[in-house]
C-alpha cells in the first residue's frame, strides 16, 4: 500500500541521516569544509551583510538582519478580508462546527461572561486543495477580524532560536489585535513528533515546538486569538499539540463528492461569463477525484481557453479541453483513480456495508464513500461501534467478517483479489492473535494471555515453540473460518452488494438512511456513541 511504503521510508530516514552523520565527521575534506570553511565563510557572509546594512542600504532602520526573528506572517484586514462562507461551498459540517468559533470572536463578552470555554485552536485535518486555507479566512470575513497566516515551515530556518523567537513574535502581534486568527498551514512541519529523530538539525525544530506550545498555554482564549492550524498528516503530529487547551478539536475536511463538486463549480463559474445551457452537474460527474483547488482550476482553464479562441462565452467543449488538461497534471501526481479501479473500490466497500448491516453484532453502517481520502485511503466505510467494553466472542467474530467483506467482494464478483484489503487483514490479523494469545478465546490454547510481550519479557516469548505454533494455527483457523462465513452471506446477499455497490459508483458517498432506504430497516438494535472508521488502502 501506498501509506506502508511512505512510513517505511520515514522509518528510514533517521538511519541515513545517522549514517551520513558519521561519514562526514571521519576528517574527510567534506569534514574540514563543514566544520571549518562553512561556518568562516558565513561569519564572514554575514558581517559583510551588516556593514552594508549598516551603510545606508534599503530596508529602514536597523535593516533586514534584524528582522529575522520577526514572524514572517501574512497579515489580512479590513477590506482584503471580503471572503465569507458563501465563498466555500460544500464543507456544511466543517462550517457548522466552526460557527460558534466564529460566534465567539463576533462576540467574546457574550460567551466569557457565562464563564463558557471557547477552543483555543482548532485543526483542520485533509488533503490539499480542500479548502482548509479557504474556510480559515471566512472565518476571519464572517467574524470581521484580522487574520494572521504563516506556513509551519515559515518557522524553521538554518539559525538556532530563530523558530522560537518567530513564534513569540507571531503572539505577541497577535495579542495586540485580539480578537483575531492566526492561521498556521502544514502545521506538521513544526509539529512532528519530538525526540523520535536522531539527527541535529531537530533541536531547532523542537525548540519552536516547545515555544508554540507555551504561547498556547500561555494565553487564555478569552483574549479572543483563535489559532486554526491545518495538516494532512494528523498521524505524524506530536501528541502534546492535540491536549486539551491546544488543538483539541478536529475538523476533517474530505474530498468533495459529486454534489459537493457542482457546488464548489457554481461558486467558481460565478465571475466566469459561460454559456447559457452549460451543464454543471455533468462537469461535477467528470471530475471525480478533483479537490476544490482543482476544479479553480479547471474553471480558469477553461476561460483561458476560451479567451484564446476568441469566444464570448466558455462553454462545454472548452471545460472538456480544461479538465483533460487538469487530469494530465494530477494523473503525474498519481491521484486519479481509473474507473476499473473505481468499481473495484465500489464493490469492496460495499461488502463491508453488506456484512456491517446483515451481522447482528457487526458495527451498523453510518456512511460509505469511495472517495479518496487521506494519503492512502482509498474508500472508507464509517460504523457507529456500540458502547461497550467487554466483547463476546460472538460479536468479535462477527465484527471480522465485517472486515473481511471488503475482500470477499472483490473475489466473488471479480474472481481475483487485490491489494486494497491491506489494512483490513492487519487488524483482522491482529484482533485473531488477541482472542488466541490474550482473550484466552480459543479452546486448544486454552485460558492463557501472553499480554504486552515487549515490556513484560523482553524478546523472550514466555511460550514454547510448540504452543508458537497451536497460535499460529488456530489464528488460521478462525481468519479462515471467518472468511468461509463471509463469503456464505455475502453470496446470499449478492444482490443488495450489487445494488449497493452500483449506487455506490453513481453517488460516492451512501448515509445510514439510504441503506434503509435500499433494504429496509437493519433487523437489529443499536446504540449510537461516537463513530469508527475503516480506511481501505491499496498500491
Ligand atoms: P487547502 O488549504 O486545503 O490546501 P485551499 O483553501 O488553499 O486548500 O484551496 C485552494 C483554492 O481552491 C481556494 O482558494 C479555492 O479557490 C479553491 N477551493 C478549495 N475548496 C473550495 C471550496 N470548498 N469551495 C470553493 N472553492 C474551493
Ligand atoms: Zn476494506
Amino acid at each position: 500500500s501506498i501509506g506502508s511504503v511512505d512510513s517505511f521510508l520515514d522509518q528510514m530516514k533517521p538511519y541515513q541521516n545517522q549514517m551520513r552523520l558519521t561519514y562526514e565527521t571521519k576528517g574527510s575534506w567534506q569534514g574540514i569544509f563543514f566544520n571549518l570553511v562553512l561556518p568562516i565563510l558565513l561569519i564572514g557572509g554575514i558581517w559583510v551583510y551588516i556593514m552594508r546594512r549598516m551603510n545606508g542600504g534599503v530596508g529602514g532602520p536597523g535593516g533586514q538582519i534584524f528582522n529575522i526573528g520577526k514572524s514572517k506572517a501574512t497579515l489580512f484586514e479590513g477590506e482584503s478580508m471580503a471572503i465569507t462562507f458563501d465563498h466555500v461551498a460544500g464543507l456544511d459540517e466543517a462550517k457548522e462546527e466552526v460557527r460558534e468559533v466564529v460566534d465567539f470572536l463576533k462576540n467574546p463578552q457574550k460567551y466569557t461572561a457565562l464563564g463558557g470555554k471557547i477552543p483555543k485552536g482548532v485543526l483542520l485535518i485533509g488533503p490539499p486543495g480542500t479548502g482548509k486555507t479557504l474556510l480559515a479566512k471566512a472565518m476571519a470575513g464572517e467574524a470581521k477580524v484580522p487574520f494572521f497566516s504563516i506556513s509551519g515551515s515559515d518557522f524553521v530556518e538554518l539559525f538556532v532560536g530563530v523558530g522560537a523567537s518567530r513564534v513569540r513574535d507571531l503572539f505577541k502581534q497577535a495579542r495586540e489585535k485580539a480578537p483575531c486568527i492566526i492561521f498556521v498551514d502544514e502545521i506538521d512541519a513544526v509539529g512532528r513528533a519530538r525526540g523520535k529523530s536522531m539527527f541535529q538539525g531537530n533541536d531547532e525544530r523542537e525548540n519552536t515546538l516547545n515555544a508554540l506550545l507555551v504561547e498556547m498555554d500561555g494565553f487564555s482564549s478569552d483574549k479572543g486569538v483563535i489559532i486554526l492550524a491545518a495538516t494532512n498528516r494528523p498521524d505524524v503530529l506530536d501528541s502534546a499539540l492535540l491536549r486539551p487547551g491546544r488543538f483539541d478539536r478536529q475538523i476533517t475536511i474530505d474530498q468533495p463528492d459529486a454534489v459537493g463538486r457542482e457546488q464548489i463549480f457554481r461558486v467558481h463559474l460565478a465571475p466566469i461569463k459561460i454559456v447559457d445551457n452549460l451543464d454543471i452537474k455533468r462537469l461535477a460527474e467528470q471530475t471525480p477525484g478533483f479537490a476544490g483547488a482543482d476544479i479553480a482550476n479547471v474553471c480558469n482553464e477553461a476561460a483561458l481557453i476560451a479567451a484564446r479562441k476568441g469566444k464570448t462565452a466558455v462553454d462545454m467543449s472548452d471545460f472538456q479541453d480544461a479538465i483533460d488538461r487538469v487530469i494530465g497534471g494530477l494523473e503525474k501526481k498519481n491521484k486519479i483513480i481509473s474507473p476499473e479501479e473505481k468499481r473495484i473500490i465500489a464493490y469492496h466497500e460495499a461488502g463491508h456495508a453488506i456484512m456491517g448491516w446483515f451481522l447482528r453484532y457487526a458495527h451498523p453502517l453510518l456512511k460509505v464513500s469511495i472517495i479518496p481520502r487521506g494519503v492512502a485511503a482509498l474508500g472508507y466505510a464509517q460504523y457507529i461501534p456500540s458502547e461497550q467494553y467487554l466483547y463476546t466472542t460472538e460479536q468479535l467474530t462477527d465484527q471480522m467478517c465485517m472486515m473481511l467483506g471488503g475482500r470477499v467482494a472483490e473475489d466473488i464478483v471479480f474472481g481475483r483479489i487485490s491489494t486494497g484489503a491491506q489494512n483490513d487483514l492487519e487488524r483482522i490479523t491482529k484482533m485473531a492473535y488477541a482472542m488466541v494469545s490474550i482473550y484466552g478465546m480459543n479452546d486448544k490454547v486454552g485460558n492463557v494471555s501472553f499480554y504486552d510481550l515487549q515490556n513484560e519479557y523482553g524478546f523472550q516469548k514466555p511460550y514454547s515453540e510448540e504452543t508458537g505454533k497451536i497460535i499460529d494455527e488456530e489464528v488460521r483457523k478462525i481468519i479462515d473460518n471467518a472468511y468461509i462465513r463471509t463469503k456464505k452471506l455475502l453470496t446470499e446477499k449478492r444482490s443488495e452488494l450489487n445494488l449497493l455497490a452500483e449506487e455506490l459508483l453513481k453517488n460516492e458517498v451512501l448515509h445510514k438512511d439510504d441503506l434503509v432506504h435500499l433494504f429496509g430497516k437493519r433487523p437489529f438494535d443499536e446504540v449510537l456513541i461516537d463513530n469508527a472508521t475503516s480506511k481501505d488502502s491499496a498500491a
